[in-house]
């Protein structure tokens, strides 16, 4: 096999206190591969700025001109990590054999990737770097994430645990996943579905490096409920099962109200009837928001809008002088 051009592909958002040592920390690991022949000298990191408000783009812009192996791509505006990602992810796959993809954070061990190209050489088309433990994370992070990988798992949602975007995919296995067009992005599901030959490489999680997380409880949780509904009609099903216990329920309970009102014990009943009211209403509205989500979601993909825009790409221009110098030589 000839060696392999791998891109390293990481998105930015705010990442300006933290970039420097990112810079640093991965051009060093891509010298040491490439000194050790597993990739090609043409191997390149390529940054998206996912529409920082702060310096990254600049850092990005300054710190291509001083190293060639990095390239920036900037997208006209914040679309969030899934996005951005496919974004950096297309843009590399037209020039690279294999992509890496990594957080800007340096909270994935960067000394794995050697391992991953190790797993690529032995003919690996994807290679999911899975986090040992999560001694760094919080607590509270740690057990909301492992719930719902097993709730996931329960509604035959397929994810390999404690994985998040750090993997290395082959060429052919991103122009698979590139044919999953839908607008609700959430890679970590559809990875699997591409199928391929696919194996871990395991790394402890550390700290963030620098700055804060950009993802706060709110957009968690936003992640994690996109996830599910992306995935499964589960939830809908679910409902649907509450909703007939329910009627099964009060069935019974209308049985009994009209045994007792025949035996003419009718003098209460107000309380039971104003809680069965609520409860079911709370019910309906309860399926009828589930179904709305479901909705949505039809809605946002029937519109089939782009996913991201990208508004400057010093990572494809590269090929075009190759190929206009190239076309002079000859
Ligand atoms: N990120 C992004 N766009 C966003 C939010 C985050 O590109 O809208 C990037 C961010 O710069 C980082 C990665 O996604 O490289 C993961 O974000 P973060 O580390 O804040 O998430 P956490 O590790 O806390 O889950
Ligand atoms: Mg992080």
């Amino acid at each position: 096999m000839n060696r392999p051009v791998l891109t390293i592909v990481v998105p930015c958002f705010n990442e300006e206190e933290v970039l420097y040592e990112t810079f640093e920390q991965l051009s060093s690991v891509l010298d040491e591969l490439i000194e050790e022949s597993l990739i090609s000298i043409e191997s390149k990191i390529l940054f998206v700025d996912d529409g920082s408000k702060d310096q990254t783009w600049e850092l990005i812009e300054v710190e291509s001109e001083k190293n060639p192996k990095i390239k920036g791509l900037k997208l006209a505006r914040n679309v969030g990590h899934q996005n951005a990602l496919l974004a950096g992810l297309e843009t590399a796959s037209k020039q690279s054999d294999c992509v890496i993809s990594i957080d800007a954070d340096l909270q994935d061990d960067i000394s794995a990737i050697h391992q991953f190209v190790e797993k690529f050489w032995e003919g690996y088309d994807i290679v999911y770097g899975v986090r040992d433990k999560r001694e760094t994370d919080t607590y509270f992070k740690r057990t909301t994430a492992l719930g719902f990988y097993r709730l996931m798992g329960k509604i035959g949602i397929n994810l390999v645990p404690n994985h998040a975007d750090f993997r290395l995919m082959s060429k052919r296995s991103l122009d698979e996943l590139f044919k999953f067009k839908e607008t609700n992005l959430f890679l970590r599901g559809l990875v699997p579905l591409v199928g391929y030959k696919s194996t871990k490489v395991f790394y402890d999680r550390k700290e963030r490096f620098a700055g804060e997380s950009k993802y706060p409880l709110k957009k968690m949780l936003a992640f994690a409920f996109d996830g599910m509904t992306s995935f499964s009609v589960a939830p809908i099903r679910f409902v649907t099962i509450i909703g007939f216990l329910a009627v099964l329920i009060s069935a019974i309970a209308e049985g009994y109200a009209i045994t007792q009102e025949i035996l003419g014990h009718t003098e209460s009943g107000w309380t039971s009837l104003i809680i069965s009211i609520w409860f079911v209403g709370g019910l309906q509205l309860l399926g009828i928001g589930i179904i709305g989500e479901y909705i949505g979601k039809i809605y946002h993909e029937v519109k089939r809008r782009p996913r991201y825009a990208v508004e400057k790409d010093l990572y494809t221009i590269i090929l075009e002088v190759k190929q206009q110098s190239e076309a002079v030589i000859n």
